[in-house]
């Protein structure tokens, strides 16, 4: 099953992953990072359909995608 992990520590809050997703599963947090940003999660990941549209969209690169055990790691620092 498709998945993604969030690195909240690169998310600066800008929201584009949410607007992006097709499946309407990510959202904004309630806290805030260290930084002082809202971040991105994903609260409904059964739902995932691993499309990798959030991680092409995020400016920082703070999203992984996940498939079938595989870890597609789409920009690396
Ligand atoms: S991989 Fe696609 S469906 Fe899954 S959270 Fe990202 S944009 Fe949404
Ligand atoms: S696109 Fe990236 S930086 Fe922007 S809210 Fe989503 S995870 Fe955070």
């Amino acid at each position: 099953m498709p998945g993604i992990t969030i690195d909240k520590n690169y998310c600066k809050g800008c929201e584009l992953c949410v607007k992006a997703c097709p499946q309407q599963i990510l959202s904004m947090s309630k806290e805030i990072t260290k930084r002082g940003y809202f971040y991105a999660q994903v609260h409904d990941p059964s739902r995932c359909i691993g499309c990798q549209l959030c991680a092409i969209t995020c400016p920082d690169a703070a999203i992984e995608v996940h498939s079938h055990g595989t870890r597609y790691v789409l920009f690396e620092y």
